[in-house]
């Protein structure tokens, strides 16, 4: 697939030579190998003449800031290479913006009016859907939630003002992993009806949803394509034409990215492939572990066989990615109190990012629901999410073997009709905590103070 890559212009095929090379303009600043940051809010003409020649076409370069800038646009560049399908790579094109929620919410901005319908299936980000249900409701168009995996009730779903099906894949929190190419084939038989794809768990090297027949797929670059937990940005590829709609719709909307935000990103890219290859066999080792421990009810790992969409996860994905979701066989406090134990990872929202992350779904992402609204969606009181980093895999299980020895420890007082009361949890977390230090040694204390 040939791309603008430099003034040479270069064959790029492999995903790993296309990560550090694609999106990499050559022809200015200093010479460097590396694209810099064009930290500017505006940019000079020479004469009201070159001015024209821009308006009308004859010339092509930047005007404003929130218009485009070259370090931003390098960026999408590397990004529209990275998931274009490779037959028709040149058609594909990429817009940037400042998180991943602007460009969920500018591309459904651009492509819906009053009166359209969309279609969510149930699980996903939670923000997503709150936009589409509450917020575009307000602008009259209505929505569908469909449960996660039920192709039928998709396809019954479709109307006649149906304009867009969005949807997730892996799925958060629990993986589920959409049949792409059957919901592409069904897409085809409404016209009208494009097919969004938010594959940020995937990233473009375990998934390409164009290639499978989506129309437009949109990422949370905070998460993988960035990779080191320090920028926020969001990015929709797909073709050039509709791409840019989309760029339109941000021009005017304005929820655009930092240059400096750029060129972080553009690093980050630069090793997704090997970051993203070793996070799939970490979280692999990890999730079988996991389903082995009798403190752990079930894990959801696309990866494993136990999941419900293992078949299709096979058919679609080269990769399962580096989250791991299971629920522990504890309630509530309990849970939050083994997350408390651990020394390695991190807990905080977000994922995809170099450093391991951890979190109780119910605490975090679903914080406020009532346990009945919780339950209602399927959160469970011991559901943990887990992001795997970049971290040695033993580290990683080592730590969550002190979440598992709260588990183990509160139940067994449960068992013995003990009183779960604050003092005896604080002795059973010192327990793991002494044992966990010998264990691990000073290195993984100062580990838990660095993360
Ligand atoms: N899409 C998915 C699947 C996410 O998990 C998130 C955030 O967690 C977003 C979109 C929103 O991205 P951002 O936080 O960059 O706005």
């Amino acid at each position: 697939m040939p791309t603008s890559t430099s003034s040479r212009s270069l064959e790029l095929d492999r995903i790993a030579t296309i990560a550090v090379r694609a999106g990499q303009p050559r022809q200015d600043a200093f010479d460097a190998v590396t694209t810099p940051i064009a930290c500017t809010a505006t940019y000079a003409f020479s004469s009201s003449a070159e001015l024209r020649d821009h308006f009308e076409g004859r010339i092509t370069r930047d005007e404003y800031g929130r218009y485009g800038n070259p370090t931003v646009r390098a960026a999408e560049q590397k990004l529209a290479a990275l998931d274009a399908p490779r037959a028709t790579a040149g058609s594909t094109d990429a817009v940037l913006f400042g998180s991943g929620m602007a460009a969920i919410t500018s591309a459904l901005f651009a492509l819906l009016k009053q009166g359209d319908h969309v279609i969510l299936p149930g699980e996903g980000y939670r923000r997503t859907r709150a936009f589409v249900t509450n917020l575009l409701a307000r602008f009259g168009v209505t929505s569908t939630v469909v449960p996660a995996g039920d192709a039928e009730a998709l396809a019954r779903a479709i109307e006649p003002r149906t304009r867009a099906i969005l949807t997730e894949s892996p799925t958060n929190p629990y993986l589920r992993v959409v049949d792409l190419p059957a919901l592409a084939a069904l897409k085809r038989r409404h016209p009208r009806v494009k097919l969004l794809v938010d594959a940020t768990f995937a990233t473009p090297v375990n998934q390409r949803p164009l290639e499978h027949g989506a129309d437009l797929v949109i990422h949370s670059c905070t998460k993988y394509l960035g990779g080191h937990n320090d920028l926020l940005a969001g990015v929709v590829v797909g073709d050039e034409a509709l791409v840019s709609l989309i760029r339109e719709a941000r021009d005017v909307l304005g929820g655009v990215l930092d240059p400096h935000a750029a060129y972080l990103l553009l690093r980050g890219l630069k090793t997704l492939p090997l970051r993203v290859e070793r996070q799939n066999v970490t979280a692999l080792g990890i999730a079988r572990w996991l389903e082995t421990q009798p403190g752990v009810e079930r894990v959801y790992y696309p990866g494993l066989a136990s999941h419900p969409d293992h078949e299709v996860a096979k058919r679609v994905l080269s990769g399962a990615g580096g989250v791991v979701s299971f629920v522990l066989r504890a309630d509530l406090d309990t849970t939050a109190r083994a997350l408390d134990a651990c020394r390695l990872a991190t807990i905080a929202p977000s994922l995809g990012g170099v450093e391991t992350l951890i979190e109780q779904v119910a605490l975090m992402s679903y914080y406020g629901l009532a346990p009945e609204e919780r339950a209602a969606i399927g959160i469970a009181d011991g559901l943990v999410r887990l992001s795997v980093g970049l971290e040695d895999p033993a580290d990683i299980r080592d730590d969550l073997a002190r979440v598992l020895e709260v588990v183990r420890s509160a139940s067994k007082r449960a068992a013995a009709g003990a009183d779960v009361d604050a003092g005896a949890d604080a002795v059973a977390r010192d327990a793991v905590a002494r044992e966990s230090a010998t264990k691990a040694g000073s290195a993984t204390k100062e580990a838990r103070h660095a993360v």
